[in-house]
């Protein structure tokens, strides 16, 4: 893949960059290996002040960077300042709280003395996707950096612009050379750089497949690796729930991102009591929905990020309609430049591939449930497992979707997100490990123990 700056809203491809060279490669892997030695013995104190100047940097520069995103992957202009916004605060979360995190904890035993204490790895490889280009980065480098570690970026082939805003970022912070850098590269590299001895762990967001292939490499290398993968996360509206509020947060839950999100809500599953009022105003909303320039700050969907992306939903769409879909609206591209496509309900959908597969676009599959069993079993009928939200006020229904939802994170009454306080993970096919919180930041450590008689 070509690493360049393709803008999605116009089609056009505004800057193309060559890949990094393989003695290039060799110079930052040295660097890397050098700053890993010296950066974990720095003391917390130095290590938070060098990630609050990076959030200090982030909030000045937050126009240019938001603009950058918006040019890159056509995020709506809002939504890059918000993404920044939540960067900074995961950078000063860590910057206050890693220490008491990763602090010595005494066990009693027979010893005099016995303790966990947890240690940085060394360098940490991250293999990042486009979707999120800024916050995806930092949720990994914060935690990462405070516990000792240093990273190794490769980012999204079609992010470039973003990804070395990002180590200017950590460099005029002050952090040691080799601390942090990028490494402009293709998918083809990660396996080598990967390999090699130098790195010490890895992480990647990003598809299944591309999971599945880290993982293996890292597993025949044993190389430790948190895995953040795709997802189809169900959202379930049952008669007790104020459908106001359902029908406004799935609509928001579903086209942020214009759908490109691992935890936006895909499958919406309705108890058949209230699924046809749901259906009515669901549909009416996402038909309302401003199509536009992702600049302005009226447009609510803005492109998709890539023609692939495009492609790959346009197939998705046309194959769940000859599966007897029932598409309520939408249903095609936009004919207008850029990567557009129709906000789209498919109704009745399940067994068709928008039901089956993850789908990155603004297109909400819909199916009836007839009680809440149903509703649960039709929720984890699926190989993914990141999120999933319910909407109900009944405690005891809440309960049961807390216990039996197969997900990372459920929300009650209220849309997926992550939050640096919460820990944020899949299981099945979304993958194994992870960020934010306390479990984020031990992660890529070392838990060591010590005895003393
Ligand atoms: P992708 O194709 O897997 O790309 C993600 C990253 O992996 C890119 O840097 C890509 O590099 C690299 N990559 C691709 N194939 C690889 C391989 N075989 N070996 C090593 N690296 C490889 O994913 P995407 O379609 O761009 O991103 C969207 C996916 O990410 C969705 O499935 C979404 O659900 C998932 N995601 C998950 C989370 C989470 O937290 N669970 C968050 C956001 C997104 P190139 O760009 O150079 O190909």
């Amino acid at each position: 893949m070509t690493i360049a700056t393709t803008n999605p809203f116009t089609g056009e491809t505004v800057k193309t960059f060559p890949a990094d060279s393989d003695p290039l490669i060799e110079q930052k892997l040295q660097k890397a290996a050098a700053a890993a030695k010296q950066w974990r013995r720095t003391p917390f104190a130095e290590r938070a002040q060098r990630l609050s100047r990076a959030a200090s940097l982030l909030e000045q520069r937050k126009d240019a960077l938001g603009r950058l995103m918006t040019l890159e992957m056509g995020k709506l202009r809002k939504a890059a300042l918000g993404e920044l916004d939540k960067c900074i605060m995961g950078c000063r979360y860590y910057a206050e709280n890693a220490e008491r995190h990763l602090a010595h904890e005494v066990v009693q035993t027979d010893a005099k003395r016995s303790e966990k204490r947890f240690q940085p790895l060394g360098p940490v490889l991250a293999v990042m996707p486009w979707n999120f280009p800024f916050w995806q980065v930092f949720r990994f480098a914060a935690p990462a950096l405070m516990a000792g570690n240093v990273g190794l970026l490769k980012h999204a082939s079609n992010v470039p612009q973003c990804a070395l805003a990002i180590e200017e970022i950590f460099r005029d912070a002050g952090y040691p050379e080799g601390c942090f850098q990028t490494l402009l590269v293709g998918s083809e590299k990660v396996k080598g750089i990967l390999e090699d001895p130098r790195v010490a762990a890895a992480t990647l967001t990003g598809s299944e497949g591309a999971g599945r292939s880290l993982g293996s490499t890292a597993g025949a290398q044993l190389k430790k690796t948190v895995l953040e993968l795709g997802g189809s996360d169900p959202f379930i509206v049952l008669p007790s729930a104020d459908l106001d509020k359902a029908v406004t947060v799935g609509v928001a839950a579903r086209v942020q991102n214009a759908g490109q999100s691992c935890i936006a809500a895909k499958r919406f599953i309705v108890h058949e009591r209230i699924a046809p009022e749901f259906e009515k105003r669901f549909v009416a909303q996402m038909q309302a929905l401003k199509i536009g320039d992702p600049q302005d700050d009226a447009t609510e969907v803005g492109p998709l990020s890539s023609r692939q992306v495009l492609d790959d939903l346009d197939k998705q769409v046309r194959a769940a309609r000859q599966q007897g879909a029932r598409i309520a609206c939408g249903g095609e591209r936009l004919q207008r430049p850029g990567f557009f496509f129709a906000p789209t309900v498919a109704l009745d959908a399940k067994g068709t591939r928008v039901w089956q597969e993850e789908v990155f676009g603004p297109v909400a599959a819909v199916v009836r449930a007839k009680d809440l069993d149903e509703a649960i079993a039709l929720a984890n009928d699926t190989p993914f497992g990141l999120g999933a939200s319910a909407f109900t006020t009944e405690p005891q229904e809440i309960e049961r979707l807390a216990e039996e939802l197969e997900a990372g994170q459920v929300f009650i009454n209220g849309m997926v997100k992550s939050d640096p306080r919460l820990p944020f993970g899949g299981i099945k096919a979304s993958g194994y490990g992870r960020e934010l919180s306390q479990e984020g930041i031990r992660e890529f450590t070392n838990t060591k123990t010590v005895w003393v008689g």
